[in-house]
């Protein structure tokens, strides 16, 4: 039988997905022993677009307004051709009835990690420590055993299960000994802050918006306080030069004919994926987030893949600790939750990237008249805001045995 000090869930990693899972399992009075590499909550600037059902769970969860009140409210959002402008725009308010959040929520990830990691602080049952990097997890048929650098050396840790949210580059995920199917594009994402507002430039720019050329495509996301512009990376530009001053104000000045006001703070250039774990579990060892699924960021869509990963496995960690449910239901879990990354996830970011990026001007024209079609159809529109908006695919998704 477990010992008292391991009847815990061990979560490797305190990015969203492993907080939210902490979270959700201290909720339910299950006690968690979080362990996260970094020596405090930060992050880098990744994630800022929250769809409806992430905004529903958050809003369970008693955490929404950490998002409302530090995010922007978008609830249009665009695809535009570099020259021509609008193709089709979407106005979420057409969801109302379907969800309590009609709009997407432009806010950083690491807003909702700071607001997590400060309401887990009131929780007696989750112990979080900082400068734990897990190296990887074993188990038996009573539990588990993961073991981290600490800063008093190598320490193992016991527990009932582990849920490996360890970010791209899992332990626990290479523990498992699965392989990280799928392809890594060969051109990189390039991101820049500004302060001068964009919509001086694009009077008629949506908060969110994918502008597509075969040259310099571009999406823009309007932030609180500032403007994120993204670009792609140029073949043989180093990546020092890439966020360097001169070549980001030297490409935004060409872009938008206005520079002068890049955000030194954000500057950064990300390779980009589309890979899916063959499997998210094995016996007591889970993962979940971008331990089991990085996609494009094209679409917005791999956090809140995350926090629905977790609330779906805490959902069910908690039948289970209770003796409601099986351990079977965590094959559920990753049936559930694989679909939604390959079947949804993937299609959506594959779509969104190739929309902006598509050199061949006959396809450009494809996608773009497909677009229109849609946007023009109250129907196909409303269709098409279900999905992409993440609610069709959560919904089918949940349903799966
Ligand atoms: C440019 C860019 C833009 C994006 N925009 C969006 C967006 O708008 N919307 C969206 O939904 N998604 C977006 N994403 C994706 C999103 O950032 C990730 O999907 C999300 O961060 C995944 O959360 P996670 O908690 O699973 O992993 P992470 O956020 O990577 O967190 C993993 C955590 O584990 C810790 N860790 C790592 N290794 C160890 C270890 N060995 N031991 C202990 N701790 C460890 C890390 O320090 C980190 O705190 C974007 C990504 C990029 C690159």
């Amino acid at each position: 039988m477990a010992s008292k000090e391991s009847d815990r869930v061990v979560i490797a990693g305190g990015g969203p997905t492993g907080l939210i899972a902490a979270l959700s399992l201290a909720r339910q009075d299950i006690p968690v022993l979080l362990l996260e590499s970094q020596d405090s909550p930060k992050d880098h600037r990744r994630a800022t677009t929250f769809h409806p059902p992430t905004l529903e769970y958050l809003d369970e969860l008693g955490m929404v307004d950490a998002v409302l009140n530090d995010g922007r409210i978008t609830p249009v959002w665009q695809f535009r051709d570099r020259h021509e402008g609008v193709v089709a725009e979407f106005d979420l308010s057409a969801l109302k009835d379907e969800t309590k959040f009609p709009y997407r929520v432009q806010c950083e990830q690491m807003e909702l990690n700071r607001a997590l990691h400060a309401t887990l602080a009131d929780f007696p049952n989750v112990d979080v420590r900082f400068s734990h990097e897990v190296l990887g997890a074993e188990q038996d048929a009573d539990g588990v055993t993961v073991r981290a650098d600490t800063p008093d050396g190598e320490q193992t840790f016991a527990g009932r299960y582990v849920f490996g949210a360890d970010g791209a580059r899992s332990s626990i995920r290479r523990s498992l000994g699965v392989r990280l199917g799928g392809f890594t594009y060969d051109e990189k994402v390039v991101q820049y802050g500004t302060t001068f507002d964009v919509s001086e430039a694009m009077p008629d720019i949506a908060g969110v918006a994918y502008i597509s050329d075969p040259d310099e495509w571009c999406v823009i996301l309007h932030l609180p306080e500032y403007w994120r512009v993204t670009f792609s990376s140029r073949e043989g530009e180093p990546d020092d030069v890439a966020v360097s001053d001169d070549v980001a104000e030297a490409r935004m000045k060409a872009f938008f004919g206005k520079g002068g006001a890049t955000v030194e703070l954000h500057r950064n250039i990300w390779t980009i994926h589309q890979r899916v774990a063959e499997d998210f579990r094995k016996g007591r060892i889970i993962i979940g987030g971008d331990a089991a699924h990085i996609n494009s960021p094209m679409g917005g869509m791999g956090m809140n893949s995350g926090v629905h990963d977790a609330v779906n496995f805490a959902d069910k960690m908690g039948q289970i600790w209770r003796g409601e449910g099986e351990e079977d239901l965590l094959d559920r879990y990753t049936r559930q939750r694989r679909h939604m990354a390959l079947e949804d996830v993937r299609q959506q970011t594959i779509r969104n990237t190739k929309f902006i990026a598509e050199k061949d001007p006959a396809e450009r024209r494809k996608s773009q008249d497909e677009m229109r079609a849609v946007a023009a159809n109250a129907d196909k529109s409303f269709k098409f805001m279900m999905g992409s908006s993440m609610i069709a695919g959560l919904r089918a998704a949940n349903v799966l045995e």
